[in-house]
């Protein structure tokens, strides 16, 4: 038997599938929305249209943006030979909140898992190899200490080598498997400090 009507459920099922949303929140956020004004419901349904259709990928650091070029790579103010790999815009935005790095980012959108079948050609580096062709002093390589994430630091060592341009990576005050967006301001910072060369 249905607990409730056929578009009550429709929604808690919509809901339920949203990442870290079980089908008890998704109950709750429903019914909630439900007794919500219209007004505001069509508020942030219409937020999340225009989110969808308007956010692109900036064509420097493929970070997810409104502008051909983001915010960081469009200021004057940044050190752009610097450049940190992150494995997502989150990443990126945990590193931002610090608000004590100068330099530049690169978004990978993943990192390089053989388990799931995530090779190299799947995540953004050949872009981030095309811009190391332009004039940068270094690469801190910021991905997750995962099994994953250190695959992909490895990876990309290995072909930054030749360049000759300075690599590192950030140190491990990061617990493994953690996901940068979850640590502390204050690790973050430290790892970054404290980063080593490849
Ligand atoms: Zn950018």
């Amino acid at each position: 038997m249905e607990l409730y009507a056929g578009k009550i459920n429709k929604l808690i099922e919509e809901l339920s599938a949203l990442p870290g949303i079980g089908v008890k929140s998704a109950g709750r956020l429903a019914f909630y929305l439900i007794n919500e004004p219209e007004e505001h419901v069509k508020r942030l349904a219409d937020a999340m249209l225009d989110a969808k259709r308007n956010i692109r990928y900036c064509k420097e650091c493929f970070t997810l943006t409104d502008q051909e070029l983001c915010p960081i790579c469009s200021s004057q103010k940044r050190d752009h030979k610097t450049i940190m790999v992150v494995e997502t815009t989150r990443d990126l935005a945990a590193y931002e909140k610090t608000g004590k790095y100068e330099g530049v980012y690169h978004v990978l959108h993943g990192a390089i898992s053989p388990l799931l079948g995530i090779g190299p050609g799947d995540i953004r580096l050949k872009e981030l190899m095309i811009r190391l062709r332009g004039e940068v002093d270094e690469v801190i390589i910021a991905t997750n200490s995962s099994l994953e994430g250190e695959t992909t630091a490895m990876y990309i060592s290995k072909l930054i080598k030749p360049t000759g341009i300075r690599c590192s990576r950030i140190a491990s005050g990061v617990p493994v498997g953690g996901d940068l967006e979850n640590i502390d301001e204050v690790t973050l910072l430290r790892a970054l400090e404290g980063r080593t060369p490849l």
